[in-house]
């Protein structure tokens, strides 16, 4: 006989036909008489309710039916007596898979979320992150999808980088060197000519240059990958290893880019809301009763787009006073950020920033000063996407490069873009993680990846 998931099960009508279920027993109540077993194989947020007649099966058995015991039942799917779950199975055969003794350590409900992640390797049994894996597979499967349905290319753009241009000081380095016995050059200096590549190389922090090549090639693309950074922020909203979806298309401006990030995340938020309902109403329920409002502003609401300078302007005139003053030509704290979104109640697109905070690829404005740079700010997480229009003159490129202490010698493909068959193009990075907070309403970002790396961990 095939089992069946969780999941089809409870959406089977109970005709008295036998069935099979396999997974883990989240609870097992009852009395001398009779013995509730609830099941869950991970398919659903719903566990099902195995009934069990004390009579039928020898005492030693149902003993080892504990919480965390992997199980295979058998017997009839009837209508349930209790309430909260429609169908249940009337046991006719029990075997225990796989015991778990007494010290499995997800015993009673209502862990903290600390707690779990100091056994990230079995958080996923829990509801919690059950639920927030399951979503962070539907937003995986939308984004592909909303880029195929749109004629866009997934680039697979590399992981190990031999240019430092764009994250100085931020990178980890890749090296087959021995780090006892470095191998010098006669100024003292390591020779990374013995090195694997030849060169001194990194993790990447951003596909975007790749990205760029391909999009002056193919049109539109997309990436969707790891990214990494060696900051050494420990903030709840800051991994060293996140993913990353950098989509880049030649012949938009930065108001096309406007258009189709403001898309994209709705389509998102919206594919969520559809097909992660139980998912996200088990975490509303949980942790926020204010998640599923959230994400429906996000679907109904136009975001409110101005420029970086009307934002100062509006910091400045609210008469509030932030813990960081408000100046033109300084970034944006988290503090003007949130108070943005507030003052709004939408998410809020900002534009055309002051080109020294911005990176050398952005377009230089007719003013000189801005750039036409764009990011948008989500309630509570901030910034979760960043992007702008790309600077395609190659004399005004290679200024900024200049300008900004970006040697060219490293970044010459790059330029070969712009020498020849340059175009308009633009393109932005959606953190996935800031995007998973949002939708799961979890607030540390460490909750909706499986494995975290953040500074002094990456345990599992
Ligand atoms: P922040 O100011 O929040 O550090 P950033 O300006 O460094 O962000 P970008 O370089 O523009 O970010 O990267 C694009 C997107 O990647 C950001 O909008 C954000 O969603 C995400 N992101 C950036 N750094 C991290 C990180 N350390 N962990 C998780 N996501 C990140
Ligand atoms: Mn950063």
């Amino acid at each position: 006989m095939k089992f069946k998931r969780v999941t089809d099960l409870l959406r089977t009508e109970a005709a008295d036909q036998t069935v099979e279920v396999r997974g883990w027993v989240r609870t097992r109540r009852g009395n001398k008489q009779i013995a509730f077993i609830a099941v869950n194989d991970g398919s659903v947020i719903h566990s099902i309710q195995v009934v069990a007649e004390m009579a039928k099966f020898p005492e030693e058995l149902i003993k080892r039916v504990t919480t965390g015991a992997c199980i295979r039942a058998t017997g009839k799917l009837v209508a349930s007596q209790g309430s909260g779950q429609a169908v249940e199975i009337q046991a006719e055969t029990i075997e225990i898979l796989g015991d778990a003794d007494e010290s499995y350590p997800l015993q009673k409900k209502g862990h903290t979320l600390e707690f779990l992640r100091e056994i990230a390797h079995l958080r996923p049994r829990t509801n919690t992150f059950g639920a927030v894996f399951r979503l962070r597979h539907h937003m995986a499967f939308a984004i592909h999808q909303y880029f195929n349905d749109r004629g866009f290319y997934y680039l697979h753009s590399p992981i190990i980088t031999g240019s430092d241009a764009e994250g100085a000081g931020e990178m980890f380095q890749v090296t087959t060197l021995d780090l006892q016995h470095l191998p010098k050059l006669p100024d003292g200096s390591i020779n990374f000519k013995e090195d694997f590549f030849g060169k001194s190389t990194n993790l990447t922090v951003s596909g975007q240059l790749e990205g760029e090549l391909a999009a002056t090639a193919l049109g539109n693309i997309y990436t969707f990958g790891p990214t990494f950074r060696a900051e050494n922020s420990n903030t709840p909203r800051h991994l060293a290893e996140f993913w990353m979806i950098e989509p880049e298309m030649a012949f938009y401006d930065i108001r096309d880019n406007q258009d189709l990030a403001e898309d994209f995340l709705k389509y998102l938020v919206r594919y969520a809301l559809e097909h992660g309902r139980d998912d996200i109403e088990f975490l509303a329920k949980t942790y926020d009763d204010q998640l599923i409002p959230r994400l429906q502003m996000v679907v109904d609401h136009p975001f409110e787009r101005l420029t970086y300078t009307t934002a100062i302007e509006i910091l400045k005139n609210s008469g509030k006073k932030f813990e960081f003053p408000v100046n033109w030509g300084t970034d944006l704290q988290k503090e003007h950020e949130n108070f943005l979104v507030d003052h709004f109640k939408r998410p809020v697109i900002l534009t055309d920033y002051p080109k020294d905070i911005k990176a050398f690829y952005m377009k230089v404005n007719e003013d000189g000063k801005t750039v036409r740079a764009m990011d948008i700010l989500f309630p509570w997480i901030g910034e979760i996407i960043g992007g702008s229009q790309r600077e395609e003159r190659l004399e005004v490129l290679q200024n900024r490069m200049r300008e900004m202490h970006v040697p060219e010698s490293e970044l010459w493909w790059y330029l070969d873009t712009r020498k020849f068959g340059t175009c308009v193009h633009a393109g932005f990075g959606l953190g996935f993680e800031r995007l998973m907070l949002f939708v799961t309403g979890m607030t540390n970002i460490r909750d909706v990846i499986p494995f975290p790396r953040t500074p002094k961990n990456a345990e599992f």
